[in-house]
């Protein structure tokens, strides 16, 4: 990150203020808190702001690939695709490695076949990241340092405000108020956080790719699994959709929704036969894709390490507790 860039600090109320004065232009998603004391990405009137706190439990690529949408509608005579939405979205609260993963969805609905319905959003977006001191239970967040327009860098009272790209530069000039804050001190302290979960599930992408794991150590992993696919609907790099048609008089409308490869029917084919008809193999088939069939296919490990799916798991085989076993036992 560069030194002498914007270095303008600013109070919680005075980028609510900001995200006020630019409704008008954007659909604006936030964190904010909810009366249960968790927080989500919503809307400013559908709760107080909450940048603080760190990682919003949920998916936050949901803003760009929802859970349920309707991709098109047959009426006779005419197909209506889903259109672009009427503004663009402005979306605050991504960590450093929420920016990460995003980056690589892009590719991901880019790259071989682009998929229209997930850029409609994506195109135009303004994406902001909010690290340093404000995570949960004081944790300090890393600074991305660019892959999204704008930052919010807390310095544990105010939010220094970093521009990346044209489109981040344009809004930020337009945050009122504000004192001089310093990136320095901050980016030392971001540069210091510790690699373990990488380090981690990187060997265990090693030992993988060695085939050094055996087929039982799947077993065990899947005789633990209760198969809620938690661990999917939220990871921020799980992009399987299923496809159906809802027909209701002379009308169809086609829908997508995320599917998850925990589900007893994930590959099942139209004969019946099921590459992943086993819970051993579809359990090994999560970490498997990210740790090994992906750095095939993408060039890159497709776990970034937001912690969701291990935070979500409730019976503790989230990405890096798995690793964590394979690295104990097979490294
Ligand atoms: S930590 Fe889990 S939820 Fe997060 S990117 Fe990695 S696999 Fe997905
Ligand atoms: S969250 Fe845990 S228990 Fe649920 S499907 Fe995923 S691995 Fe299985």
């Amino acid at each position: 990150m560069q030194k002498d860039r914007t270095t303008k600090a600013v109070t919680s109320e005075e980028f609510e203020a900001f995200l006020r004065s630019v409704a008008p232009q954007f659909d604006v998603r936030v964190p904010i808190a909810l009366e249960d004391g968790t927080r989500a990405l919503g809307r400013p009137d559908e709760g107080p702001l909450a940048l603080a706190g760190g990682a919003i439990p949920g998916k936050p690529t949901s803003v760009f690939f929802p859970q349920f949408e309707t991709e098109l509608t047959y009426r006779p005579g005419s197909i209506e695709m889903q259109g672009a939405p009427e503004k663009p979205l402005l979306v605050v609260g991504f960590t450093a490695q929420d920016a990460d993963c995003l980056e690589f969805i892009d590719r991901f609905f880019s790259e071989e076949y682009c998929d229209d319905i997930y850029f409609g959003k994506r195109t135009g977006a303004v994406v902001g990241v909010v690290s340093g001191r404000c995570g949960a239970g004081g944790e300090f967040l890393k600074i991305a340092g660019g892959k999204c327009d704008f930052e919010l860098v807390c310095d544990g009272v105010r939010f220094v405000v970093v521009p990346y790209s044209e489109a981040g530069r344009r809004l930020c000039d337009r945050i009122q108020g504000g004192v001089d804050g310093s990136l320095d001190q901050l980016q030392r302290e971001s540069d210091a956080l510790g690699t373990e979960f990488a380090d981690v599930v990187g060997r265990a992408s090693q030992l993988l790719r060695e085939e050094k794991v055996p087929e039982v150590f799947w077993q065990e992993i899947a005789d633990r699994c209760i198969g809620c696919t938690a661990c999917n609907l939220a990871c921020p790099t799980c992009t399987c959709f299923d496809v159906y048609d809802w027909k209701c008089g002379n009308t169809v409308e086609r829908h997508r929704i995320w599917d998850s490869c925990q589900f007893g029917g994930f590959m099942r084919e139209a004969s019946g036969h099921n590459p992943l008809g086993t819970e051993a193999l579809r359990t090994r088939r999560r970490i498997h894709h990210k740790l090994v069939a992906d750095p095939e296919r993408w060039g890159l490990i497709t776990c970034f390490f937001c912690g969701r799916c291990d935070k979500v798991c409730p019976v503790g085989i989230g990405i890096e507790a798995v690793s964590r076993e394979i690295v104990e036992r097979y490294g």
